[in-house]
Parts: structure tokens; sequence; C-alpha cells
């Protein structure tokens, strides 16, 4: 299960903090520094992991909770409160465009989840808003993903405008944005083409798809389970294509949680959903609060 071993390494600490009569400047060091190698463990960004340390530190000092009662009931709910501002406090929404169609561009490395979580982006905004969306299949290199995001498309009865895979991207996107403002759609969602890692040829497509389609959503996908390369990925997307927001996937998996803790602090930009599970039905917003509740456990 995610966050398995931070949530009990965590629990441990306060548990050990809950037992002492008093607690003293000591027992805190003591705590922060197991705090410290907790986050550090679950892969959590050693930057992040310093400040967010130091906030705690400063926090309990600053509040005085060695002198008031249940001194380590107090650090509990610093750490959460804490927690929560690190990935974000709040759920942020979809961006939407005043004028239809809204665009959507899916960007990320091959395997993270992009064509999937396209399809239950998709699902949820029919099922949430009887939305009317429409994607794009503009990764040419795979023919595999083309007839992959047809097979998503079709089983939640969605319609996909393709080329085939011997047109340009950019000229299929043109294209396709034309098709979905003939026939009304709501939405266009983009599925962009993936690399096992990142590499100018891809960013400088995905770059001039961006400057034709004007994205009101640029959503990266990143899989939870590769840790700080999560990380280091949606730093390298939001350098070039400055993306809106970010889709956590495989949270089912069992990832030790460090991206999901990282990515906000690291590139300022939010966490939108998360997707826990293979099906369409799997993709939730990401709320904060709730996320570092689950961590605390
Ligand atoms: P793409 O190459 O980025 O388009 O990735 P795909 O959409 O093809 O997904 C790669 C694999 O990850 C597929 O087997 C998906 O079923 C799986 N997958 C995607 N999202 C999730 C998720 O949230 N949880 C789990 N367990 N698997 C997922």
């Amino acid at each position: 299960m995610a966050f398995e071993g931070l949530t009990e390494r965590l629990q441990k600490t306060m548990e050990k903090l809950r037992r002492k009569p008093k607690v003293t400047d000591a027992d805190l060091r003591e705590t922060m520094r197991e705090i410290r190698l907790a986050l550090l463990e679950a892969d959590v960004n050693f930057t992040v992991v310093k400040n967010f340390v130091k906030t705690v530190q400063e926090q309990a000092v600053g509040a005085e909770v060695l002198k008031g009662l249940n001194p380590a009931q107090q650090i509990v709910k610093i750490v959460n409160e804490e927690l929560t501002k690190m990935m974000g406090e709040t759920a942020v929404p979809l961006n939407k465009s005043d004028h239809i169609p809204t665009v959507i561009m899916m960007v990320g490395l091959q395997g993270a989840g992009k064509t999937t979580t396209a399809g239950k982006l998709a699902l949820r905004l029919k099922n949430e808003e009887k939305a009317r969306p429409m994607f794009i299949a503009a990764d040419i290199y795979r023919p595999a993903a083309i007839t992959q995001l047809k097979q998503v498309a079709d089983s939640i009865d969605v319609p996909v405008f393709d080329l085939g895979t011997d047109v340009d991207p950019v000229e299929i996107v043109r294209q396709g944005m034309e098709v979905a403002k003939e026939h009304h759609n709501d939405y266009v969602i983009i599925d962009t083409a993936g690399r096992l890692q990142i590499d100018e040829a891809l960013m400088d497509e995905l770059a001039n798809i961006k400057e034709l389609a004007h994205p009101d959503e640029i959503l990266l996908v990143v899989d939870a389970m590769t840790g700080q390369n999560a990380v280091n990925t949606a730093e390298g997307f939001d350098e070039k294509l400055d993306i809106t927001g970010v889709v956590l996937t495989k949270l089912d998996g069992d990832t030790r949680g460090g991206a999901a803790m990282s990515i906000r602090a690291v590139t300022g930009k939010p966490i939108k959903f998360v997707g826990e599970g293979e099906k369409m039905e799997n993709l939730d917003v990401f709320y904060p609060d709730r996320m570092s509740s689950r961590i605390l456990g």
C-alpha cells in the first residue's frame, strides 16, 4: 500500500512522544530527526525535507508546545498542517475556458499513464458535467498508442480524431481542433507522444502543439512509483512547457510517496488528480489535507 513505510515510521515516532510524561527539548530534537529520516526514506526531495523539518520545529518552538498540554498531540497537529501546506493546501480545480472547447493537453513519459488518464478524465467530465469531450490522437510514433486510445475511448463512448501515423502531430491537432469546433465539443483532450525520457525533439514537438492549441490546461502525468524521477520529470516538463497541473498515477501501488509530497514544493505546480487503479473510474481529485491525514494514518 502507498505510504505504508512512512505512515508506520511516523506513527511510531509520535507514539514514542505520547508515552513521555514530559516532552523535553531533546525529545523534540529527536522527534524532528526521526521525521526527517522517515521522509528521506520515503524518497521525499532532500531540500523539501530540510525546509519541512525546519518549519515544523519553528512552529513547535513558537507555539511553546512543550509547555502546554499534550505536546505530542500538538506536534502531530503541526506536522499534519505543514504536510498539507507542502502538498498545496487546497484542491485546485481544472482550468476551464470561457468559450468552448476547453483544451486539455496530456503530456508525460511513456508508461506514466497518459492515455489511461485521458480516458479517466473524459469519463469524469461526462459524468459530472454531461460534457461532450473529444480526443485528438497526436502520438504518431507508436501505432499501438492510437489503437490504445481508441480502445479507451470506445469503452467510455468518446470520439477520437486521428490521422494515422504519417501526419505531423501539430497538423493533426490543428485539424482536430477544427472538427471539435464544428461538432461543438466542449472539451478537447490531446493525447501526445511520450518517450522513455525527456528529450529535445519531444519537448520541441510539445511546445509546437502548445503554441497552436493554446491549451487551458497542460496536465503532466507522472508515475508515483518512480519517486524522485517523477519530481525531476515534472521539473523538466515544467521548464519547457509551463505545465498547469500534475496527475499522479499508480498511487494504488506500493509507492513510498516521495513524489506526492515533493512535486508541489519543487515545481510550484498543483497536483490536480491522482490515479488509484487501472479502471476508468479510478481518478480522484487530489485533496492535500486528506492526503496528509492518510499519510499520518
Ligand atoms: P502512457 O504510455 O503514458 O499513455 O501510459 P498508459 O496509459 O498506457 O498506462 C501505462 C500502464 O499503467 C497501463 O497498464 C495502465 O493500465 C497503467 N496505469 C495507468 N494509471 C494507473 C493507475 O492509477 N494505477 C495503476 N495501478 N495502473 C495504472
